[in-house]
């Protein structure tokens, strides 16, 4: 018998006295996750069902019993934390930020923020790894520098996996439930108290989408539900899983993120002038943001394209193709065919949209191409990772320099409240004031950090290097007690490893390119350094594989099988179900970060800034963030950023220097003691370390410079061209469809430069070039001379652009433009003159095939 028609449902929610009531509000923002004075009020509470809820305050606030909350009312000195944290939070929201200091008076930005995972907190398990967490990160700095932005994304019904690992080591996937009602989520409902709901009808689905929300600090995010009773069965699943299911479930989770994020925002009254789309997974909101703007403008494709590209920001994340998103083309035709009769466009046109070449049929269709064409601002997340991305989409802008792209970088960062310690953050308070709270950027204050006594920063040191030991202790006698271990077993959890030994972290996702058995390739070499008895070395290991990805899996059963290996059964321990908390406990109390990507596969990686932020060294390959934060005095690279064709060669070239590094450098630093026991030299790299890093590698720096290189330059010119009913963005499609039907008659006829003679340094050449336009006028052209020094492969680099006036008309739409090039260095100069078409507005205008070289 079915039962379930006969479930009438309801919500019991715990009902608290107004005393109390903060409590409620408290929890159910997740300010307090880096707020160490909340944490600790929730811990007050009750803390073995602190850590038995994962760290949950509103499933705990479930659990207690009534009696058990009111009589809180009678402890002073809780309520006084209570009022405390309260009055904090209060004005937290209150608070001048940063973007009403600096963009004062631009009220009417508003940036939506699209992501597939969001990692928040240990708590809300919505994401995977980097990515999610840099999403969470980048939340949270928006909250405190106070961007007008909200947050779009998924709730998954059960997350991304849990990983356990059987007696082989060999990892085990479980998928727990989410129970939305003891989280800290907030269904959105309209004015008659129904739940807000959207539709989407694509191909043979046609399905309802809730939104919940999730209070950021200041920051909204809205996360979108399917699993609806009233869907059909295969569309609640929709949202069952991160990352989860086949191509087809990642193609409709993209409809519903990109598309259904857009219908939601609008169901809330919010419409975004900016989107943010991290990752090509968001890049459909593009479309969609298209098609809204044609329904109630009246405007054409194009028109409408030219307006919101100018609102739409891209950030991608990937060094390798094989990393994006690419669809079948039949796939599109099931899910889009009748979507795209509102865009008026063929089949071909459409499908044009998502390829590097339009005209290739075989060509499937690239959600990061999709979105570098619909976007008006693009970047990569580290300076390498820009340079590789240039390389890999250089396809799409064909008369352009690759070192010219219109893809940037901006590099990622970490939200230093969450992942730094209380401790360091006390300290830090201590000898540098809150400045470094206010003001996480300016490199003053942070060089305070030669303030703090070396035994001081070394005491901190040691205290979290204890807690992450005793941290791996619980978390192995509990993996233990899983797999049926006897209760002697278990008790040897307590001999594994050793406060006072130097402490080497390694966590992250195994994927094969990560490289996270390096350090085991000459076992009696690992040996050696780890059991030399004057100077022992232990290893702390933790990370998932991807659930079909069986190397990755091979590569944990691997450490599990060498760290249970009696001499390194107390010298390396591997912790099982790698998340926010285990990734706090780790980049708190680690000596030294280890990272061994094979360059340059990682685009950016962030842990390692997340080590910096509590004194903990890096010991890293020169690939990502690594290249820009290494500066041969705080931390230490692996080889010098070669790029191997051979990997095995590779591996053992990089394993070499990393044993070689560790022996001879590593090693030796951390025991070389005072005579108080203190490694002066040691704890001199610390600090170098973080008055180097600390005000870089943040996500408060981050945000920053996406709002002043990409949100606020792009609401600028979404608002030019949307202004008076869209005058501009129609003015420029017409332009751009009469200089392009023209284009084909221009020619560049001469350059005229004196080369004879070589140019002394410091002094300008002259150069002039005679340009035929036939119909176009020269304001409508930008002529510019691109030079530079050649590189030994004949390519300029770091060149510069000048621009060449218009000087002389020759007649016969003949035109002369003249300028100077100024010659700063020495070298082998040389130059090129290019055409390309200028709206008289909005600047320069790169369309592919659209510029002529000369
Ligand atoms: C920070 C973090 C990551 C990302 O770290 P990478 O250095 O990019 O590998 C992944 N997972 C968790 C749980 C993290 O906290």
């Amino acid at each position: 018998m079915d039962f379930s028609k006969y479930l009438h449902k309801f919500t019991v929610v715990p009902s608290l006295s107004d005393e109390l009531a903060p409590l409620q509000r408290i929890a159910y923002n997740l300010w307090w996750s880096w707020e160490p004075d909340a944490i600790s009020l929730f811990r007050r509470l009750d803390q073995d069902l602190w850590s038995s809820t994962r760290h949950n305050p509103v499933e705990m606030l479930g659990i207690l019993q009534q009696t058990t909350l009111e009589s809180l009312k009678q402890d002073e000195g809780f309520m006084a934390h209570l009022q405390m944290v309260d009055e904090k939070l209060t004005n937290y929201l209150g608070e001048k930020s940063w973007f009403q200091r600096e963009y004062n008076g631009d009220t009417n930005l508003k940036i939506a923020y699209f992501s597939m995972e969001f990692g928040l907190h240990e708590s809300l398990p919505v994401y995977s790894g980097g990515l999610g967490i840099l999403a969470g990160d980048h939340l949270k700095s928006a909250s405190d520098l106070g961007l007008p932005l909200v947050g779009v994304g998924l709730l998954y019904r059960q997350g991304y996996f849990r990983q356990y690992l059987n007696n082989e080591g060999w990892q085990q996937e479980i998928y727990p439930e989410n129970d939305f009602y003891n989280l800290p989520l907030t269904l959105e409902r309209d004015s008659a108290g129904m739940p807000l709901e959207i539709e989407l009808e694509f191909g043979p689905r046609h399905f309802k989408v809730h939104i919940w929300r999730v209070q950021v600090g200041r920051v909204p995010l809205y996360l979108l539900d399917t699993n609806l009773e009233e869907n059909a069965p295969e569309d609640r699943l929709i949202t069952a899983q991160l990352y989860g299911g086949n191509q087809e479930m990642r193609m409709l989770q993209e409809i519903l993120l990109g598309i259904g994020g857009v219908r939601a925002l609008r169901a809330l009254r919010i419409i975004p002038n900016v989107c943010h789309m991290n990752e090509g997974h968001a890049a459909f909101l593009a479309l969609e943001r298209i098609r809204l703007v044609m329904e109630k403008r009246n405007i054409s494709f194009r028109e409408a394209l030219e307006v919101t590209r100018a609102g739409n920001v891209f950030t991608t994340h990937t060094p390798v193709e094989a990393g994006i998103d690419h669809f079948p083309t039949e796939m599109l035709d099931k899910y889009f065919s009748k979507y795209i009769r509102s865009f008026g466009l063929s089949r071909d046109e459409f499908l044009g949209l998502g390829r590097q070449r339009p005209g290739d049929q075989y060509e499937s269709f690239c959600m990061a191409v999709l979105a570098l064409k619909l976007a008006g601002h693009a970047n990569g997340v580290s300076q390498l990772h820009g340079e590789v991305s240039r390389s890999m989409w250089k396809n799409l802008w064909p008369e352009l320099p690759e070192e010219q792209l219109p893809l940037t970088s901006i590099t990622n960062g970490v939200h230093t409240r969450t992942w730094m310690s209380g401790q360091m953050g006390s300290l830090l308070v201590r000898y540098l004031g809150t400045r470094w709270l206010d003001d996480p950027t300016d490199h003053n204050v942070w060089r305070r950090i030669s303030r703090i006594p070396d035994a001081e920063l070394w005491r901190t040191r040691q205290t979290t290097r204890e807690r992450l030991v005793d941290f791996a202790r619980c978390r192995l006698k509990l993996q233990l007690k899983q797999i049926g271990a006897t209760a002697k077993e278990i008790a040897t959890a307590d001999e594994v490893l050793d406060p006072e030994v130097l402490t080497i972290g390694f966590a992250r996702r195994f994927a094969t390119y990560k490289r996270g058995t390096l350090l085991l390739r000459d076992l009696e070499r690992l040996h050696r350094i780890l059991n030399n008895a004057e100077r022992p070395v232990q290893i702390i290991f933790a990370g998932k594989a991807h659930p079909h990805d069986t190397e990755g899996k091979e590569l944990i059963r691997q450490i599990v099988q060498v760290s249970h290996q009696e001499r390194f059964r107390h010298r390396i321990v591997f912790i099982e179900d790698y998340d926010m908390e285990v990734a706090r406990h780790l980049v708190q109390g680690v000596d030294v970060w280890l990272n061994t990507p094979r360059r340059p596969m990682e685009a950016s990686g962030t842990s390692g800034m997340k080590v910096a932020f509590n004194a903990g060294l890096n010991l890293s390959v020169l690939d990502g963030w690594w290249c820009e934060g290494y500066q041969g005095n705080n931390g230490w690279a692996i080889g010098k950023g070669e790029v191997y064709a051979d990997m095995e060669y590779q591996n053992q070239v990089e394993s070499g220097a990393l044993y070689d590094l560790l022996e001879k450098e590593v090693v030796p630093l951390f025991y070389q003691r005072g005579g108080d026991g203190i490694p002066r030299d040691w704890v001199g790299m610390m600090k170098a370390s973080m008055q180097s890093l600390c005000p870089v590698f943040s996500t408060d720096r981050m945000v920053q410079e996406y709002a002043q290189f990409s949100y606020v330059p792009s609401y600028r010119q979404w608002a030019q061209l949307e202004a008076d009913d869209l005058a501009l963005a129609r003015e420029l499609s017409g332009w751009k469809q009469r200089l392009f039907g023209l284009w084909p008659g221009v020619t560049i006829e001469g350059v005229d430069a004196p080369l004879g003679d070589s140019v002394a340094v410091g002094s300008n050449l002259p150069v002039s070039v005679r340009v035929g336009l036939g119909d176009i006028q020269p304001d409508d052209v930008l002529v510019e001379g691109y030079f530079g020094v050649l590189d030994n492969q004949g390519t300029i680099r770091g060149g510069e652009t000048v621009s060449l006036a218009a000087a002389e008309v020759l007649g016969g739409g003949l035109y002369r433009f003249a300028g100077e090039l100024e010659c700063r260095f020495c070298g082998r100069y040389a130059f090129m003159v290019r055409v390309m078409p200028r709206h008289p507005r909005l600047g320069p205008v790169y369309e592919p095939g659209y510029m002529i070289w000369g």
